[in-house]
């Protein structure tokens, strides 16, 4: 396939989040890349908001470059405070352009946080300059994208210009053995074609024999144009599963399919991940030295709260208000666990947007990472290299 390369320059890189990746833990992002050969065809990023092109095919066909990216980068992220930006794109222009490299550099040098979440095994010809940043206490966190390890032919099917899954897992064992926390985001997972157990447990296993130790399971989302570019690789592959697609997203009204279908998935990757010493959340990297540390833990108990719940098959108001104290406690700049030793609850009270339910929950999760701030050994178990220390 003819690819056209589009450079121009950008008017700005840094994307904020409006609120903290609960899965990620990423508040920022920046890319290099509009577009993507490998051509997933589920792929999210297809839809208008993520790629403005008039024709979707165009998406893995014109790459459009950011030529002044790292320039931007050097100039916009000293205003941010520090967090986890999620950086780069190793698709193969990038052997030519070289501005994932360059943009980690400038993260190098300003000594940001990073997270990489890469279906290329490309990345790892920048090994050396992740491992430099790991050993200056710089936070990285890495990830492969891997959705099966069936039959290289019919996941071809599905992400026709991605590399192989042997690559990906060989990357990761490098990153491993480089000491990067690493793992596998098996996402998204093809509903009635890799939801099977068998798939999932191949996966986590691989996963744990490459080093990986986190497998983060996530459900197919259909945006509009996605679903449309989607169910034409489906019918190619299989048209008959049209109809059970059609019902798990409430006859294709749905973003995301039945929260059942979504818990089930769910508990069934927990349970595996515990089978072969896996977590199935990434645990948030928290500065050692970060005056807010206490409260980025207590958010992140929230946050893991609200996800169990989910694998209940709980998605109304409760699993909502554990989230949204997840968010009011993430953007406190007061050490919540001094509020309540020296207010009460009634001091949790006062905080905007917290009520006596929300508060309750907030004393709870204060009162569980109080408790682990005593087994300090145990958070520091979670995190194979300083970079990643917590309190
Ligand atoms: S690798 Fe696949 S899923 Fe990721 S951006 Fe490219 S096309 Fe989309």
């Amino acid at each position: 396939m003819k690819i056209t390369i589009k450079e121009y320059k950008a008017r700005r890189i840094v994307n904020k989040h409006k609120y903290l990746d609960s899965w990620f833990w990423t508040r920022y992002s920046a890319h290099p890349y509009i577009g993507c050969v490998h051509g997933c065809e589920y792929c999210y990023t297809r839809e208008e908001k993520y790629a403005p092109y008039d024709d979707p095919a165009d998406f893995v066909r014109t790459i459009k470059v950011k030529t002044n990216a790292p320039t931007l980068l050097q100039k916009e992220l000293p205003r941010f405070p520090r967090d986890l930006i999620s950086i780069g794109d190793w698709q193969p222009i990038e052997k030519r352009y070289r501005l994932s490299r360059r943009m980690l550099q400038v993260c190098h040098d300003l000594k940001f946080p990073v997270f990489i979440l890469e279906k290329s095994d490309l990345v790892v010809q920048d090994l050396n300059l992740l491992r430099q940043m790991a050993s200056k206490d710089i936070t990285v966190l890495t990830g492969f994208s891997i959705i099966t390890t069936k039959d290289d032919k019919t996941r071809r099917l599905f992400e026709p210009g991605a590399p192989s899954v042997k690559n990906r897992f060989n990357a990761m064992r490098k990153f491993a053995r480089a000491g990067l926390y690493t793992g596998t985001a098996l996402i998204p997972v093809l509903p009635y074609i890799y939801d099977d157990d068998e798939n999932l447990e191949e996966v986590i296993e691989r996963t744990k024999r490459s080093g990986g130790q986190y497998v983060l399971v996530g459900s197919l989302t259909l945006g509009r144009r996605q679903r449309e570019w989607f169910y034409d690789a489906l019918r190619r592959y299989d048209p008959s599963l049209l109809q059970h697609y059609e019902q798990l997203y409430d006859h294709n009204t749905a973003y995301a399919p039945h929260p059942n279908y979504v818990a089930d998935l769910g508990r069934r990757v927990e349970k595996l991940c515990a089978k072969y010493g896996l977590r199935d959340r990434i645990p948030r990297p928290i500065p050692s030295n970060h005056l807010l540390a206490f409260n980025m833990r207590v958010a992140e108990i929230l946050y893991d709260r609200a996800y169990r719940l989910t694998l209940k098959g709980v998605t109304g108001f409760r699993e909502f208000a554990l989230r949204k104290a997840g968010r009011i406690v993430d953007s406190q700049s007061q050490d919540l666990s001094d509020v309540l030793e020296k207010e009460g609850r009634a001091g949790l009270r006062a905080i905007h947007g917290i009520g006596p339910k929300l508060s309750a929950e907030i004393e709870s999760a204060i009162l569980e990472a109080k408790a682990e701030v005593h087994d300090r050994s145990d958070r520091a178990k979670v995190f194979s290299y300083s970079a990643l220390l917590s309190f």
